[in-house]
């Protein structure tokens, strides 16, 4: 690969791990102090994700190896590549497969990355827009593919998102509201039904409103977008409707699913899981370019707040405790 002139040292956030335990500090670093791959990219944006939080946080589960930069979102510029696919230049978005768990992620000015792993940005749009999005908007729009594709339409009556507030959900409510579906979105902030309605939802429902009480509810939701899991998903899944799908993404509230098989053998419903780390290249290139036709800037603007690299440790803090409204892109450059 070759190389143009780049500056000695630059900056990151990495995690460590010694004898007074795990913790981020900000480092300077050199070329060589990042990983394998045969493409250069020069980092401008990355995000704050739950996932981040967790690893910044030093909780286990999230990070495989010390020291390693997390961040498991980056969108940049190409500044070399051995592949074909890309040129010094070209504006690139990564996502997931790993990065910020097992290899170094986005909370750096630098990331060496295989090609194979990069979507490049869709025409029109930037690496602020992608980081909006980020493996949160991305996610959502996985699930919202997922419940069209098991046959769920605006027609066929109410869909659900839970963790409404929350990165995967804001960005589920506006894409299903866009999408022409009615939205019910369940929160734990209800101060944040404003801004809920404001994305499109067209109910407010709080937690306490979605507790499993019988393994078959009335039918209620033709869809779901759940990114709490337990409990919440576990009530979800009873109140299905017929042939519903319910899109698995996250586990903010429990790992946990007490459920039965009734609502699968009586109703017919669809458990989709959902892993945006490990989607195929093709699907992720359709959810982008749909992102790009869905999502525009000016949409997000109103849901993104824009914060520097050294925010990340108290941002990390926060987002854990439930406190982040919306969509967080970290500037990076
Ligand atoms: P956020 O922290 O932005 O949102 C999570 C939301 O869940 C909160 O805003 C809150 O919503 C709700 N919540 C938090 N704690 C609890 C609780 N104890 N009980 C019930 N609800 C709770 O995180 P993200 O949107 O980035 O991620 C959401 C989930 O999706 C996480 O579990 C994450 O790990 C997962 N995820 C999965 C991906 C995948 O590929 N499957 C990719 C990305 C994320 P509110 O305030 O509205 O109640």
């Amino acid at each position: 690969m070759s190389t143009p002139t780049l500056p000695p040292t630059f900056r990151a956030l990495r995690m460590v791990k010694d004898d007074a335990g795990i913790r981020p500090e900000f480092q300077q670093l050199t070329l060589s102090d990042l990983g394998e791959g045969d493409t250069l990219v020069r980092v401008q944006c990355s995000s704050l994700n739950y996932k981040d939080g967790l690893a910044v946080m030093g909780r286990p589960g999230v990070l495989r190896r010390y020291p390693i930069i997390p961040g498991i979102d980056l969108a940049g510029e190409v500044v070399s590549s051995d592949s074909t696919e890309y040129r010094p230049g070209d504006g690139v978005i990564l996502t997931g497969w790993g990065s910020g768990e097992k290899v170094d992620g986005g909370y750096s000015e630098f990331a060496r990355v295989p090609a194979a792993s990069l979507v490049p940005l869709p025409p029109g749009t930037d690496a602020v827009w992608a980081m909006s999005v980020g493996t949160a908007g991305f996610t959502a729009m996985l699930a919202v593919m997922a419940l069209e594709e098991g046959g769920v339409s605006p027609s066929g009556g109410e869909v659900l998102v839970t963790g409404a507030a929350g990165g995967v959900g804001s960005t589920a409510v506006r894409l299903l509201a866009k999408a022409g579906f009615s939205v019910t979105a369940s929160t734990g902030r209800p101060e944040e039904s404003d801004y809920l309605r404001g994305l499109g939802a067209s109910e407010v429902i709080g937690r306490g409103d979605l507790t499993p009480n019988r393994p078959l509810e009335k039918e209620r939701w033709a869809g779901v977008v759940d990114t709490v899991g337990g409990q919440t998903l576990a009530a979800a899944v009873a109140a299905t409707r017929t042939h519903g799908v319910v899109a698995a993404c996250g586990n903010a509230g429990g790992a946990e699913l007490h459920t039965t098989v009734f609502p699968f053998i009586l109703r017919g419903i669809t458990l989709a899981g959902i892993d945006s780390n490990t989607c195929p290249v093709p699907r992720r290139r359709a959810a982008w370019d749909r992102l790009a036709r869905d999502l525009p800037a000016s949409v997000l603007a109103g849901v993104t707040q824009r914060r520097p690299l050294s925010d990340v440790p108290a941002l990390a803090a926060q987002i854990l405790a439930g406190q982040v409204r919306g969509r967080t892109v970290i500037d990076v450059a």
